[in-house]
């Protein structure tokens, strides 16, 4: 009994990007082993991002904790082998030996870490001190470059910095919402809840969506664009040429905040409304009612996510996105601006840290010569020791396999085998590797099965540590229960190789509390400064958000804060920059042989690659399957009714799925969910179809869309 009167711990979600506040609760019959059965998981009412609202991944998340989880280290010599249990004792011998003997061979460049945006900030600070401080190599990305790497590009060439400058209580402020790219109400739910209840009960409120299939987010528009995949520049200009020709928009703003006006007139001027709404493919009416929607609005709120960023012209989407809160001077004030949402549970906290390829902690750029020289004296590692070119990103990294490049790949909290483009050829790199790693919290997965270390991870419940979720705002996950078998935090696990290569002092941490602390001074007088937030404030104050120089100035201001509200803008002039980019359509348009578009995305329930939902009976119950999306206009033309089998094929791959006829997706574009890797369903892999084509700026591929053939089995 006195156990049922603990305080319930206080800790995060850790699935997606919306960060919602969850509270677990120790059960009465909470047993010496600690098992998923200990605890009870609700809603956190006091956290200020969810107020208490969870959805189905939130609520069921425990069910997953001790389901096939890897339990001590694994090795083998080839991938022809079975892997075997060795001690961690060996397991850090065989790393070490292996990273000096490629320095000796390759060079520092042959050593490369593939890592998540499911880490915690400790996590990923303490392996970007140990790749691009100690070991002199930029080698480190992680899959938010499959996920949000655009939107960094765009904040970054429009504003100067990366950052959104929006916050979650703009939700219930905006006058209308325009989401483009976005499933939220799917992929972002307690978003969407809070936008949704705002719509509902404000009838002059305007939701705007942009998806070529008629979404659970969509079905609730005002007006939902169903364009034709590839074409938002060419929507995004024409809303922008409507706005210039109407005069809804803010000269004064203009005039004060932006540069390069006149060249973007001249840019929208090639998109009058006849060539936009045939590009499109939706009706004058439609794009009027939407620049009538944006342009006639006190406050324009914008979402997007993977359906602009996953794009060989997402950094350019995202930007010009910004031009239409430039145009109309949307954004520093409540209820208006561009908000990025962003995938995994981390991301945000990933890009503070610096987890990207060309980037440092606290929104440095690796090619700043004075901001590497910022990071090399905090860290204390001689002065020029951080190399000043961008390392290889997440594609880079696996093609340089295929060159004999690359001598040793660490491989952490993600499953590429399911969620990099064009698999086969991933697969066949892999296989390719002369050493592997792969640290993980569950056993097997589609990438262990290429690895030839596997190392035991804790996961969340089993570790402290802090996450930024989309709206900037840091929440400390609390461990609550003990890792199972022998696995240990990432962050100890990437110290302790760090010391054992001779760097003592930089990895001298007694908890993530202190690596923490180091971490917020390199934040220091940045953007993204949390100098002021520490363990202890989070435990004071609450989750916190950023900037937050100091714990006491956060308190005083208790309303939620935006970027930008004085217009002042992190470029050299201050002001905002418009994109002059031009569309250039798809990266693989269709043809005679690959006549669809096939677009992909998540389902509500699944989290990526099911490494956890799918040990979830009730989210199993929802989502049994992968099914093909397609309009009965073309299912007849090809005589394929609901649930026949068809092959999908691309120019790299094929998969088989049964097919749901629906109206819901546009005529010549097709729609598979993103989920099943080889462990769950045989040739139902997504992204053995997808290209690696990426943005030239995010090198971020694009994964929403390719050409394929559909034809009945
Ligand atoms: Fe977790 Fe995201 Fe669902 Fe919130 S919306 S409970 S963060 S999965």
């Amino acid at each position: 009994d006195a156990l049922a009167i603990l305080p319930p711990t206080r800790t995060l979600c850790p699935y997606c990007g919306v960060g919602c506040g969850l509270e677990a609760v120790a059960s009465p019959q909470k047993s010496a082993v600690q098992s998923h059965n200990s605890y009870k998981i609700r809603g956190d009412r006091q956290h200020p991002s969810s107020q208490g609202m969870v959805c189905v991944k939130g609520a069921t998340v425990m069910e997953s904790m001790d389901k096939q989880r890897l339990l001590y280290p694994m090795f083998r010599s080839s991938l022809d082998q079975p892997l075997q249990r060795i001690s961690w004792e060996k397991a850090l011998e065989i790393i070490v030996d292996k990273i000096q003997q490629v320095k000796q061979t390759l060079g520092v460049s042959g050593l490369c870490m593939y890592a998540s945006g499911q880490m915690q900030t400790e996590d990923y600070y303490i392996a970007q001190k140990l790749f691009k401080g100690c070991l002199g190599t930029n080698n480190f990305d992680t899959n938010s470059r499959l996920c949000m790497s655009s939107a960094v590009s765009a904040y970054g060439l429009s504003f100067g910095s990366d950052g959104p400058p929006c916050c979650y209580e703009d939700l219930e402020l905006t006058d209308c919402a325009f989401l483009i790219g976005t499933n939220t109400a799917d992929c972002h739910p307690i978003i969407f809840n809070r936008l949704r209840k705002h719509h509902k009960q404000n009838p002059h409120v305007k939701l705007i969506v942009v998806d070529p299939r008629c979404t659970a987010t969509a079905e609730v528009a005002d007006l939902h664009l169903a364009i034709n995949p590839g074409t938002d520049i060419s929507l995004l200009h024409g809303i922008a040429y409507l706005l210039k020709k109407w005069n809804l928009i803010d000269q004064k703003f203009i005039d004060n905040h932006t540069q390069d006006f006149e060249q973007y007139c001249q840019v929208i001027s090639h998109y009058p409304p006849d060539k936009v709404t045939q590009i499109c493919g939706i009706s004058l009416e439609q794009l009027e009612t939407a620049a009538r929607y944006w342009g006639n609005a006190r406050t324009v709120l914008s979402l997007w996510s993977m359906g602009l960023n996953q794009s060989s012209q997402g950094t350019a989407k995202g930007r010009c996105l910004i031009n239409l809160h430039l145009l109309t001077g949307q954004i520093g004030k409540p209820g208006s601006g561009p908000f990025s949402l962003t995938g995994q549970p981390n991301a945000m906290g990933g890009r503070e840290a610096g987890g990207l390829s060309h980037l440092l902690p606290g929104y440095r750029s690796i090619q700043n010569a004075q901001h590497r020289q910022e990071v090399e004296q905090l860290w204390q590692i001689p002065l020029g020791r951080i190399d000043a070119q961008p390392g290889l990103s997440a594609w880079e990294m696996f093609m340089a396999l295929e060159n004999q490049q690359v001598g040793l790949l660490w491989i952490v909290a993600t499953n590429p085998v399911v969620s990099m483009p064009d698999l086969e050829r991933v697969k066949n790199a892999l296989r390719q590797s002369t050493f592997t790693i792969h640290q993980d919290a569950y056993f097997p997965t589609e990438t262990a099965a290429y690895a030839h270390l596997v190392l035991p991870a804790a996961q969340w419940s089993e570790k402290t540590g802090t996450m930024t979720n989309s709206e900037r705002r840091v929440t400390l996950s609390r461990a609550f229960r003990s890792p199972p078998g022998e696995a240990r935090p990432d962050w100890e696990i990437f110290a302790e190789v760090g010391r054992r290569l001779g760097f003592e002092e930089q990895f001298n941490f007694s908890d993530s509390a202190a690596v923490h602390s180091e971490y917020v001074q390199l934040t220091a007088g940045r953007l993204c400064d949390q100098s002021g937030i520490s363990y202890g404030a989070l435990e004071r104050f609450g989750p916190l958000q950023w900037p937050c120089p100091s714990a006491e100035h956060e308190k005083e201001v208790s309303s939620p804060k935006r970027l930008y509200t004085d217009h002042k803008f992190c470029t050299e002039t201050g002001r905002a920059n418009f994109c002059l980019d031009h569309s250039q359509g798809l990266a693989e348009p269709v043809d005679p042989d690959y006549p669809f578009v096939l677009t992909n995305g998540r389902l509500y329930g699944h989290w990526h690659t099911q490494t956890r939902t799918g040990h979830i009976e009730k989210i199993k119950k929802m989502h049994p399957k992968p099914i093909l999306e397609m309009h009965p206009r073309d299912a007849e033309k090809l005589g394929i009714k609901s649930q026949d089998l068809v092959a999908i094929k691309s120019r790299r791959g094929t998969a088989q799925l049964e097919v749901l006829v629906t109206k819901a997706i546009a005529p010549g574009t097709v729609f598979m969910p993103m989920h099943w890797g080889f462990l769950w369903q045989n040739n139902a892999e997504v992204n053995s179809l997808t290209h690696p084509i990426a943005c030239p700026i995010s090198k971020q591929p694009e994964l929403k869309a390719c050409a394929v053939s559909v034809t009945p089995i």
